[in-house]
C-alpha cells in the first residue's frame, strides 16, 4: 500500500474558522510488509522536509493522525498551543471503499467530482477546540449504533465485539451530564484503532479514539470510556493553557471518571479505584525518582520533550489533590457543586493552575481557613509523593492486600498452602490490584511465580491489564519461561502503558536483554513513532 497526502488551506475562509481540503491517496500493490517499510521511510522524509505529516500508515487498512500533545504542526500550519481555540470545516477525499472520520460532526458525503473512484467526506466542528484535538482517521471501517448519539467504529472483525464492550457509553454520558452539565458536542462516537495505537484512549471531540486492548469481553476495562467521556468537559471545554498545567485536564478528568464509576457501580468501587490510583502514583514515582522535577504537579517543561515527560503524575497526583479537597471541603456532594461551577466558569477557555486556585477560593469563600491549611507549595511545586494521603474505604482492597501479603511472606515450604480457591469472589479489578501490589515490592522468588501459575493459571488470562502485570511479575522474578510471552505482549500491541514497562523489564533481565533489543529493532518500523522513540530510549538504542 502506498499513500500521499495533500493539504490546501483555503485562506478566504480562515476568519470563519479553519477550512481545509485534504486529498488522501492510497495506491495498493506489492508485498504489504515491504511497501509498508518503504512508505514509512517516505513519510519520514516527507515529514522532515515539509512538516506536513504525522498520520501514519500502520498495520492493515487504517491510517490515523495523532496531534496530541504538540504534533498538530506536523499536519497543518497552526498555532500549536492549547492556549488558542478554533472551529474547523474540512473536506476529505478518499478512495470510495474507505471511510474518513474526524473529531467533528459528519456533515455528509458525496462522489468526488474530480475522480469517480473517490468520495468526499465533509466535517464541521463548531465548538472551538485547541488544535491538539484535530484528528483524522481513514480506513476500512464499519459502525454499529450503541446509543442515541453513539456509533462504534472499528474494522469489520472487531465491530460487534466493540459494540458489546462499550455498550455502557450512553449510561456514562447521562451520568456525566448529571454531574458536570450539558454535553455540548452533539454526537459521541467511539473508534477502535489498530493495536499500535499508543494510548488507552484519546478524547478527540465527537470521536473518542481507543485501543483494542480494552476489548476484555466483559466490559471490565470500561473506566477508560468513562475517562474519555469526562474529557468532553474537563480538557475539551475547559483546557490547560500550557502543558505545565496538564493536571487540570487529567486530574479533573480522572476525578469525573471515578464519580461516573461510583454512580454506576457503587461508591466502594470508586474508593477502590481511587486507592489504586494512589498506588499507581507510588509506582510511577518509584520509577522516575522522588526528587525528579518531572514529578511536580506543575512541572517546568522548558526544553523538555512533551512525549518523554508524559507519566501518570498529572492524572493521579491531580486526582489525589481533588480527592483530598473533596474530603476537606465537605464530601462528594459539595465538591461536585464546585466542579460544575468550575466548568461553567471556564468553558471554551484555556486556563492555568492559578486561575483554578483563585476560583476554588472564591467558590469556597466561607472555607478559606480550611483552604489556607493546604500545603499548596508541596502539592503543586514539589516532586515526589503528595504531602498528605487522602483516606480511602478499604472494603474491596482488603482482600487484595491480604493475598499479596501472604505471597510476599511465604517461604518455600508455604507454597503448598496456596490454591485456586484463593481467588474465589475476586473481581478482575481486584486481581489487577493484587498483582499491582506485588509489583510495588521486591521481586518474588521464581519458585513463587511458578507456583502462582500452577494454582491460578494467569497465563491463560487475556484481560490486558491483568496479563501485563502478571508478565511483569514473572520477568522481574527472572522466570525464563515467561520471556516469549512478555515479548509477544510487548509487540502484539503498542499501548505505551504496557509496551514500555515490559520492554524495560526484559532489558533489565540479563537472560532477555539481547532478545529484547533484537525484537524491538525488528518491530520498530511498524511501531507508532512516539512509542518507537521512547522504547528506543528505554533500551538505550537512541542517542
Ligand atoms: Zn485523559
Amino acid at each position: 500500500m502506498d499513500r500521499m497526502q495533500n493539504l490546501d488551506l483555503d485562506k478566504s475562509t480562515v476568519s470563519r474558522g479553519l477550512h481545509w481540503k485534504l486529498l488522501f491517496l492510497l495506491n495498493s500493490g506489492g508485498d504489504k510488509k515491504q511497501s509498508s517499510k518503504s512508505l514509512l521511510k517516505a513519510l519520514q522524509s516527507l515529514q522532515l522536509s515539509s512538516g506536513l505529516l504525522q498520520s501514519r500508515l500502520l498495520e492493515r487498512n487504517i491510517h490515523f493522525s495523532s496531534a496530541n500533545a504538540a504534533h498538530c504542526r506536523a499536519i497543518l500550519p497552526c498555532q500549536d498551543t492549547p492556549a488558542v481555540k478554533l472551529t474547523y470545516y474540512a473536506e476529505v477525499s478518499v478512495p470510495k471503499e474507505l471511510v474518513a472520520l474526524m473529531s467533528a460532526h459528519r456533515d455528509g458525503e458525496m462522489p468526488d467530482p474530480e475522480d469517480s473512484s473517490r468520495k468526499i467526506y465533509r466535517f464541521s466542528q463548531n465548538v472551538p477546540i485547541p488544535c491538539y484535538l484535530i484528528a483524522l482517521v481513514v480506513g476500512a471501517l464499519e459502525s454499529r449504533e450503541i446509543g442515541p448519539r453513539t456509533l462504534v467504529w472499528a474494522e469489520k472483525e472487531l465491530v460487534d465485539k466493540s459494540a458489546y464492550e462499550f455498550a455502557e457509553a450512553e449510561a456514562m454520558l447521562q451520568t456525566a451530564e448529571d454531574l458536570a452539565g450539558p454535553y455540548v458536542w452533539g454526537q459521541y462516537d467511539l473508534l477502535v484503532l489498530p493495536p499500535s495505537f499508543p494510548y488507552g484512549g484519546m478524547e478527540n471531540p465527537c470521536l473518542t479514539f481507543v485501543t483494542p486492548t480494552l476489548l476484555a469481553g466483559d466490559r471490565s476495562l470500561s473506566s477508560v470510556i468513562a475517562h474519555e467521556i469526562s474529557h468532553s468537559w474537563t480538557g475539551n471545554l475547559v483546557t490547560n493553557k500550557t502543558w505545565e498545567h496538564f493536571w487540570l485536564n487529567e486530574g479533573h478528568t480522572v476525578y469525573l471518571e471515578r464519580r461516573i464509576g461510583g454512580r454506576l457501580f457503587g461508591e466502594q468501587l470508586r474508593q477502590f479505584q481511587a486507592l489504586g490510583g494512589w498506588r499507581e502514583l507510588q509506582n510511577t514515582i518509584n520509577t522516575l525518582g522522588e526528587t525528579n522535577p518531572i514529578t511536580n504537579l506543575v512541572p517546568n517543561l522548558n526544553e523538555i520533550d512533551l512525549d518523554a515527560a508524559y507519566s501518570s503524575v498529572p492524572y493521579e497526583k491531580g486526582f489525589a489533590l481533588l480527592f483530598h479537597l473533596e474530603q476537606l471541603l465537605g464530601g462528594p456532594d459539595v465538591f461536585i457543586g464546585f466542579l460544575k461551577a468550575y466548568i461553567q466558569q471556564f468553558a471554551y477557555k484555556s486556563i492555568t493552575t492559578e486561575d483554578w486556585k483563585k476560583f476554588l477560593y472564591s467558590y469556597f469563600k466561607d472555607k478559606v481557613d480550611v483552604l489556607d491549611k493546604v500545603d499548596w507549595n508541596s502539592w503543586l511545586h514539589a516532586p515526589g509523593m503528595p504531602p498528605v494521603k487522602p483516606t480511602y474505604d478499604m472494603t474491596l482492597a482488603n482482600a487484595c492486600v491480604a493475598l499479596s501479603q501472604r505471597w510476599i511472606q511465604a517461604k518455600e515450604s508455604d507454597l503448598c498452602t496456596f490454591n485456586s480457591a484463593d481467588l474465589k469472589g475476586m473481581s478482575s479489578h481486584q486481581l489487577i490490584e493484587f498483582l499491582a501490589l506485588l509489583l510495588l515490592e521486591a521481586p518474588l522468588p521464581v519458585s513463587h511465580v511458578k507456583r502462582m501459575q500452577e494454582v491460578y493459571n494467569f497465563n491463560a488470562i487475556t484481560n490486558s491489564e491483568i496479563r501485563f502485570r502478571w508478565l511483569r511479575l514473572c520477568i522481574q522474578a527472572k522466570w525464563e519461561e515467561a520471556i516469549p510471552l512478555a515479548l509477544k505482549m510487548a509487540t502484539d500491541q503498542g499501548r505505551m502503558k504496557f509496551t514500555r514497562p515490559l520492554f524495560r523489564d526484559l532489558y533489565s533481565f540479563d537472560k532477555s536483554r539481547d532478545l529484547a533489543v533484537k525484537t524491538f529493532l525488528e518491530h520498530r518500523a511498524c511501531m507508532h513513532p512516539v512509542t518507537s522513540m521512547l522504547v528506543g530510549k528505554d533500551l538505550k538504542q537512541d542517542q
